[in-house]
């Protein structure tokens, strides 16, 4: 069992919880600073592990919550950062609304990777309380999540987040930087809700997505024509591949195919 040690506090790494500590400074300024919060920012981060992010996020803004599932971890943090709002608890399981007070969240974190997918679309679907998030993920979802049509790492997660959000790849960070190594190389990615949603049925919207992608090498036409009314599209080409529509694309497509009879 891998065992890691920090200011007289040893713990045994849990892999089934993520746990890869950040051993470079270097690294946790960068994202810090390209988070762009401020002092008055309010703040949440998702896993502060031994504290390596949280010690410069306090640096900037002294007072805001971290949520921790690890109880060693937790306790580690209360007491190397007394003024911090430390729940011991799931992220997943967090009432963003009561954390929010009225106000958005900035949301930081290098996020435990066995649950990256989840906690993406926790934040997707809560981002009317959320104004940034920058989060340190496997390179691989980085790289699916800022893809663009044509290449193949494009497909459902990209089309889901680049639709209702500004998503941006910051940079990759290699694997001897965590204690211990992970077995793949890491990515901050910068994540910031847009306005206005560009449907207003999201539900249905993500479901034809997922249609729309069903079989990847087909057609759009194939993949619709068993749930749509296709005579209904006049300015697309449903000879099209999904992979080649932009997230702008399908909105519109959607909309041709839901609006309602005149
Ligand atoms: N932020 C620290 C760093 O960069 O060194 C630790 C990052 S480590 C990749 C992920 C952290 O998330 C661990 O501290 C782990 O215990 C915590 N964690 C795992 N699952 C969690 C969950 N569901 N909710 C909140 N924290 C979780």
């Amino acid at each position: 069992m891998t065992r890691v040690e920090y200011k007289q506090t040893e713990i045994a790494v849990k892999k089934n919880l993520g746990q890869n500590f950040l051993t470079d400074r270097n690294i946790t300024r960068k994202i810090v600073r390209m988070s762009g919060i401020g002092p008055r920012d309010r703040i949440l981060e998702i896993g502060p592990g031994f504290g390596a992010l949280t010690r410069e996020i306090a640096e900037i803004c002294p007072e805001f919550t971290v949520i921790e599932k690890d109880a060693a971890l937790a306790s580690f943090i209360r007491e190397e950062f007394p003024v911090l709002h430390v729940i011991e608890g799931d992220f997943l399981e967090a009432d963003l609304t009561s954390l929010a007070q009225g106000e958005k969240l900035h949301v930081l974190g290098n996020i435990p990777y066995y649950i990256t997918t989840p906690i993406l679309f926790r934040l997707l679907d809560n981002r009317h309380h959320i104004a940034s998030e920058t989060l340190m993920m496997q390179h691989e979802v980085a790289e699916r999540l800022t893809a663009e049509p044509g290449t193949k790492e494009y497909g459902i997660l990209a089309v889901q987040l680049q639709s209702f959000c500004r998503v941006e790849y910051l940079f990759k960070v290699g694997k001897k930087v965590f204690r211990p190594k992970p077995e793949v190389d890491s990515a901050v990615v910068r994540i910031a809700p847009r306005e206005t949603s560009p449907v207003i049925d999201e539900e249905g919207f993500r479901k034809f997505i997922r249609t729309a992608f069903q079989q990847r090498r087909k057609t759009l036409s194939n993949n619709l024509k068993k749930t749509f009314d296709l005579s209904l599209v006049t300015s697309f080409d449903l000879q099209r591949r999904a992979e080649s529509l932009t997230p702008e694309e399908f909105s519109q497509l959607y909309l041709e195919l839901t609006l309602p009879p005149s």
